[in-house]
């Protein structure tokens, strides 16, 4: 679920539609919480639809460290890549402002931590755009990302969070507050294995 105060625009003809802040979200506020709204999808049962849900899940969905396809239900799955995102996972089924927000500004967050099928040509305002985003990106940036996280997660119970009540791993963040070294790490959502979108797109290829 996204945070509250967002709406969706339209960016431009290339990128099409992104999420956006309606008002000032402080850093340390939880932009996105998984919610029992969202689906999952396996490989298995992604295979057994017909193609053209297939393309639905891979423009929209993102993959969670079970290897499942997950389809946000709502304005989260309109969150644009930046090489230099505001909103980052930590680990966790949530994801966390890293910078303030400012009201009229865009949400986004790093595609390299949500097990991409597939590398795609990045040309994102960042001034360390990395032109590619590519699935092992995690390998070389997952210790940048943490520090990120790192940077804002005791500001958790400091500023106003919304989507609170959704989440569902309460326990671990605050043991994780009580002893920062509990801090899960980004690579704790990397899924190993071959990645399920990537997995149907080679069957739909085959028949
Ligand atoms: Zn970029």
């Amino acid at each position: 679920m996204i945070h509250p105060a967002t709406e969706l625009r339209y960016v431009n003809d290339t990128i099409g539609y992104g999420v956006f802040a309606t008002r000032f979200i402080p850093r340390g506020t939880m932009t996105w919480v998984r919610d029992k709204l969202d689906q999952a999808f396996t490989a298995s049962r992604m295979s057994a639809m017909d193609r053209s849900y297939w393309e639905i899940l891979e423009k929209y969905s993102f993959v969670d460290r079970n290897g499942h396809a997950i389809l946000c239900w709502d304005l989260a799955r309109f969150v644009n890549h930046s090489c230099e995102a505001n909103c980052l996972g930590a680990g966790y089924d949530f994801e966390i402002a890293v910078e303030d927000i400012e009201p009229g500004e865009e949400l986004t967050d790093d595609y390299g931590t949500l097990n991409l099928a597939a590398p795609f040509a990045c040309s994102c305002s960042a001034r360390g755009c990395r032109r590619a985003v590519v699935p092992d990106d995690a390998a070389r940036y997952a210790d940048l990302w943490d520090r990120r996280v790192q940077g804002v997660f005791s500001l958790l119970p400091h500023v106003e969070q919304p989507l609170w009540r959704f989440v569902e791993e309460k326990a671990e963040i605050e043991l994780a507050l009580k002893d920062p070294a509990r801090l899960r790490s980004a690579r704790f959502n990397l899924f190993v294995g071959t990645n399920p979108l990537a997995r149907v797109a080679d069957s739909f290829a085959m028949s």
